[in-house]
């Protein structure tokens, strides 16, 4: 093992997609890399910087050898409006390719801070969307690896079903077809991948396999799973990839998505939030919160109202900015919504301390679009799920989580809300959101909640000094030494 007087002077430098869901897993690495000895400066931007803050004179005052660097995000040159930093703040997704413009505009910056460095990192971590920082790695001659916010579950399914061509054979979108080569039987739809690997997109398809070019150039690649999660996986996938190194959950580490000053944008404080669930029956609340980017039309979000209210069941729903539009509002004030579910009901408008509420115990189940954050936070509070998949890897996601690990039961949505003819659809009905509630809620409960609680016990586990993830980070830093070593010996 790796002794603190041989790794403390490493640098690494932590390059993460400015966007929420990158942004907390990055620096709850960072944080995660710094306890185990190791200098770590995050790339960042200035509103993204200073969302970060709390964190930074938190990991100071705990003595964590931590920087920020903060470049600036030239947004406006591209045409994004102003204050538009990050993914999840952009007005509308037609922006993507204004925001990936601007993002790959920070290369030239960095280059330049590491030309006026007086000694170069050890490491670059980013992550795989960002494909300019190869060539950074590259030129400097710096190792470089590929931080993945997702499971193994859900790399190797892409990976088998892009390398095998199944998709050739298949006719329609929802069609069933078997993912080749998985350690369990897995089917899914073309309508249910995400948006790059349908065949219709030929458009992703070449940045996908621009990325994978990439993914092939880096070192290995870091995941924000564990071993323990879905150790099958991980051994498949590391048939495809070499050099994995699994050191999640990184949200157990530490409860950054609680630190974030959000631009504070929340209409209730953790004190209330928390008084409020203390008032409620252990395991009675349903948690309802879709993360930091899918948006949802204004008539999709009144049946979820309608089928909350019906269901009878006491909730937390968390409404983002985004959502909230001048429709759903005069809907809301209309109808009384708040006032007539207010016994049982909690709506928050903006940032909710989401890792808080999960753990807290009147939680009994969390109504989730399966981003992985939101589903690592779930299997490491030991709340089970009602899934509502929606884009990107969701659906794999939501495969993981009511498959393989049986703490889910599903809203049965078929289709990825990116499809095109399926983007102004209500895809759920306050009926389905009332029988998915009461099944979470009646059938077979205890038997899920048996496996929600074991998952939190070898989760927590598996970050604690002697796990799996611990362990991992420890090879992690091993690797990169040893290449330290061999290049100073040259
Ligand atoms: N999150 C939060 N409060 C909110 C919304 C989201 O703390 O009100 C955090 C959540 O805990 C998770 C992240 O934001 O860490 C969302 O990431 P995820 O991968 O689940 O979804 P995405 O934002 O990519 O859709």
């Amino acid at each position: 093992m790796v002794s603190q007087s041989q790794i403390h002077e490493l640098h690494f430098i932590l390059v993460p997609l400015m966007a929420q869901s990158h942004l907390i897993p990055f620096t709850e690495m960072a944080k995660v890399l710094a306890h185990h000895g190791v200098k770590v400066t995050v790339i960042l931007t200035p509103l993204n910087a200073a969302r970060f803050n709390i964190f930074l004179e938190n990991a100071k005052a705990s003595s964590l050898n931590i920087e920020f660097l903060s470049l600036r995000f030239p947004g406006q040159e591209v045409g994004l409006p102003e204050g538009c930093e990050s993914f999840d703040s952009l007005p509308s997704f037609n922006l993507i390719s204004q925001f990936f413009a601007a993002t790959n505009m920070l290369q030239k910056p960095l280059e330049e801070w590491l030309e006026e460095s007086e000694s170069l990192p050890n490491c670059i971590i980013s992550d795989l969307c960002l494909p300019w920082t190869t060539e950074i790695a590259l030129k400097f001659k710096i190792p470089r690896l590929i931080f993945q916010t997702t499971s193994c579950f859900s790399l190797l399914c892409s990976h088998n079903i892009t390398s095998s061509n199944v998709l050739e054979g298949v006719t329609s979108d929802s069609q069933p077809f078997l993912v080749p080569n998985m350690p369990d039987r897995t089917e899914f739809t073309i309508a249910q991948l995400p948006k790059g690997m349908r065949k219709s997109s030929s458009e992703f398809k070449n940045l996908l396999d621009k990325l994978k070019m990439d993914g092939l150039l880096a070192q290995g690649m870091v995941i924000n799973s564990f071993e323990e999660l879905e150790p099958k996986y991980v051994e498949e996938y590391k048939k495809v990839v070499k050099n994995i190194w699994c050191i999640g959950p990184l949200s157990l580490c530490n409860k950054i998505s609680d630190e974030l000053e959000n631009g504070n944008d929340t209409s209730i404080d953790e004190y209330n939030c928390m008084s409020w669930l203390d008032s409620m029956k252990p395991g009675s609340v349903i948690y309802v919160c879709f993360g930091s980017l899918c948006q949802m039309m204004a008539s999709q979000l009144v049946e979820l109202a309608l089928g909350l209210e019906a269901s009878n069941c006491p909730f937390i729903w968390v409404i983002k900015k985004g959502d909230y539009s001048k429709e759903f509002e005069n809907w809301l004030v209309d109808e009384n919504f708040e006032e007539r579910t207010k016994e049982r009901g909690l709506i928050i408008l903006g940032w909710a301390p989401q890792v808080q509420i999960l753990s807290h115990s009147a939680i009994g189940g969390f109504l989730t679009h399966c981003g992985w954050n939101s589903t690592l936070e779930a299997v490491s509070a030991g709340v089970p799920v009602i899934t509502w998949p929606m884009i990107a890897e969701q659906f794999y996601n939501e495969k993981l989580l009511v498959q393989v690990l049986r703490i889910g039961v599903r809203m049965g949505i078929n289709v990825s809300m990116d499809n095109e003819e399926e983007k102004d659809k209500v895809l759920v009905k306050r009926e389905d959101v009332k029988k998915a509630i009461e099944q979470l809620m009646e059938e077979e409960r205890e038997e899920r909640i048996e496996r929600a609680r074991k998952l939190r016990g070898i989760t927590k586990k598996a970050v604690e000094e002697g796990g799996s993830s611990y362990f991992n980070v420890e090879l992690l830093i091993q690797h990169i030494r040893g290449q330290v070593t061999d290049h100073q010996a040259m």
